[in-house]
């Protein structure tokens, strides 16, 4: 993707708060553009493979909001950080039988996707805030349900107790413009709210189309490298 010549990790643009006061200029230039006020929309910094180090820094820098995609990484990362009282969320796919223990340390999990993880998520305990995650793409394995299964997974939600049901989670497929993914994203979720009149969320948005997400309506935006700098390549 970058052309930069550096070799990677600290893409040109300085350090970590460069970045991130990059990214915060941008986000507020593509809200103003779409006539949008900021403040419906809360950044996540998505922090996965990053150390926890890198929270640390963030938080200090006055990042709240941070995303996990693998959960033992993500447990570990909010156990030894539960003193900062940070927000995390949960945006790879859940394994049903990890699914409590997501629970237990996420406040939000992105990518609900399916029945038997509905259920497994199910609790007496106060509730959890989730989204349903949308596959876009014609490939079953990538995370999502697909639109036509949409309304039945929404109604699944709704009928079981423990999950307070925010909107509609997607990342845009490779291939086409990211602005019509988002688009078809924006009417799912006019469709969804139809069944669930409280979801009014949108989950979409990643490094390199947040400005087309925020365009199309997003509220929660998913942003990773262009904060971070690159991955470390291990886990
Ligand atoms: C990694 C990840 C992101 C962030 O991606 P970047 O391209 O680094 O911004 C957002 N959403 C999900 C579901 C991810 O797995």
């Amino acid at each position: 993707m970058s052309d930069s010549v550096l070799p990677d990790a600290q893409p040109a643009g300085g350090g970590l708060p460069e970045r991130l006061s990059t990214v915060r200029s941008g986000i507020a230039a593509a809200a103003a553009a779409a006539g949008r006020d900021v403040s419906e929309l809360t950044m996540i910094v998505v922090t996965k493979f990053q150390p926890v180090s890198l929270i640390e820094e963030l938080a200090a820098l006055g990042v709240r909001d941070f995303g996990e995609s693998r959960h033992q990484e993500a447990q570990g990362k909010a156990q030894s950080l539960a003193g900062l009282d940070l927000t995390w969320h949960f945006v790879g796919q859940v394994q049903g039988k990890k699914a409590r223990q997501v629970r237990a340390y996420s406040d939000v999990i992105h990518s609900v996707d399916r029945v038997s993880l509905v259920d497994a998520l199910a609790s007496e305990d106060s509730g959890i805030d989730c989204f349903v995650q949308v596959n876009l793409t014609e490939d079953p394995a990538r995370g999502g349900v697909v639109p036509a299964e949409l309304d039945a997974l929404v109604e699944r939600v709704l009928g079981t107790s423990g999950l307070r049901l925010l909107g509609l989670m997607a990342v845009a497929p490779m291939g086409i413009p990211p602005r019509r993914a988002f688009a078809q994203v924006r009417e799912l979720g006019e469709r969804t709210r139809r069944l669930a009149p409280g979801a009014t969320s949108l989950s979409m948005g990643m490094s390199q189309d947040y400005a087309e997400a925020i365009a199309e309506g997003a509220t929660h935006l998913r942003i990773g490298t262009a904060i971070t700098g690159n991955r470390p390549v291990s886990g």
